[in-house]
């Protein structure tokens, strides 16, 4: 692993970071799960956009810079220290967009991806069901194959079935989820992979309010929903594989970039200095010290994929390293505000999203889980228990 940057990478580092450091809004917007917030942070996309920095890795035609992994991960530690606006294209950028590298037709790739980049179409990402989430695959919502619809005359599918905790769904344009469309295959067989506008004919959308109150949430009802053979991402019944793809990425890099952590550990330690508080002072060194390590384990990571190796079940190692650091680095943040958290908006927004961190993205318990039969080869969970 060579930790020394390369003189274009210099360059491109120094590049972004001027131009984030004379872009970056000077007040935090207001949060992506309000109506308000939301069509702000959709106007810093198309900022980021136009000078192809919402798409880094891209092509050019589709917004990007075709910028390498190692310059990816430098644009994202730039951009955290920047203080930028969280991404609300992200579901779409980071889960669907590789996906839709992957599998997606040429025609779909053009209909798709350049309103991704710009933020003009926000995704929402409708996997879970009220019965289905660590078990994803168990999944009911249906899919069933009509030659010719009644009001389009297209060939295509009829979604029925709910799904639930969909961020950002209330205010996202459109939606990606798996339907069952083989009710006679094996569980994670005869699933098909969708993308929907979220004000078709038959979806009903109806927010839930998040622990911090704002309704980041909804649940998706599909009521005999057409969607065309032209919005099914890759082959039909092949879903469960295409999905998998789409989960590797979440729990690996691209959600997480150690961008993220690593400006918040500075933070910390900025905090400390302006109130020194020798009792906390050991959970500060380790917060900082474990988001360092995250640093250079990425930095291995990326080697490794230069090398032509993959992520596999180290991404759930990631998983449950930086959800469980950034509760720690929020907690000890807390305790060093004291009773003065109460009023300190910006920590304490992200403590309570870090709550979340263990629980989505794939639960923590069913990610030692991966780890302990894939990457230990301990004995395989008992299926099929009675509950
Ligand atoms: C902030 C946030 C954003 C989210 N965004 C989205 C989104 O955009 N789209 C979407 O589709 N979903 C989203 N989710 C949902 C998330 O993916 C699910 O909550 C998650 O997969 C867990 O499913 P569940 O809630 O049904 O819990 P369950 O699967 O019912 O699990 C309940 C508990 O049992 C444990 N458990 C279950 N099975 C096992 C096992 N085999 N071994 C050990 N423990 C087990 C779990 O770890 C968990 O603690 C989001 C969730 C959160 C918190």
């Amino acid at each position: 692993m060579d930790l020394e940057l390369s003189e274009s990478e210099l360059a491109f580092q120094a590049e972004a970071r001027a131009w984030l450091a004379a872009n970056v809004p000077a007040e935090p917007l207001p949060s992506l799960d309000t109506a308000e917030g939301f069509v702000l942070h959709q106007a810093w996309e198309a900022k980021l956009a136009a000078e192809r920095w919402s798409v880094v890795s891209w092509p050019k035609e589709y917004h990007g810079r075709e910028a390498s992994l190692v310059e990816w991960i430098i644009f994202e530690e730039e951009y955290y220290r920047a203080g930028a606006p969280l991404r609300v294209s992200q579901n779409g950028i980071f889960l669907l967009a590789p996906i839709i590298f992957e599998h997606g037709t040429p025609e779909q790739q053009d209909r798709f991806l350049p309103s991704m980049a710009t933020g003009e179409r926000v995704w929402a990402q409708c996997w879970s069901e009220p019965e289905a989430g660590s078990d994803l695959a168990s999944l009911k919502s249906s899919a069933r194959r009509v030659s010719t619809s009644s009001t389009t005359g297209e060939s295509g599918w009829v979604l029925n079935g709910q799904k639930i905790w969909c961020s950002r769904a209330a205010l996202a344009q459109w939606g990606f989820g798996l339907f069952r469309s083989d009710p006679e295959a094996q569980k994670h067989a005869g699933l098909t992979y969708f993308l929907f506008p979220l004000d078709a004919e038959g979806v009903t959308v109806r927010p839930i309010a998040q622990l911090d109150g704002e309704e980041g949430f909804a649940e998706v009802f599909f009521d005999d929903v057409f969607v065309p053979d032209t919005d099914v991402l890759g082959a039909p019944g092949d879903g469960w594989r295409v999905a998998m793809s789409t989960a590797g990425n979440e729990r690996g890099l691209s959600l997480r970039s150690p961008g993220r952590f690593t400006a918040a550990a500075d933070r910390l330690l900025a905090l400390y200095d302006e109130r020194p508080d020798p009792r906390v002072a050991d959970r500060v060194v380790d917060a900082w010290l474990k988001a360092e390590a995250y640093r250079l384990y990425t930095w291995g990571t990326v080697t490794k994929l230069k090398d032509g190796g993959d992520i596999g079940a180290a991404g759930s190692v990631n998983k449950v390293w930086w959800s469980e650091l950034d509760v720690a680095l929020h907690e000890t943040a807390l305790d060093l505000l004291g009773p003065d958290a109460e009023l300190e908006s910006r920590w304490l927004d992200g403590y309570t999203f870090s709550l979340s961190g263990p629980i989505y993205a794939g639960t923590n318990e069913i990610q030692r889980n991966i780890v302990a039969e894939r990457i230990l080869g301990l004995p395989r969970e008992p299926k099929g228990v009675q509950k």
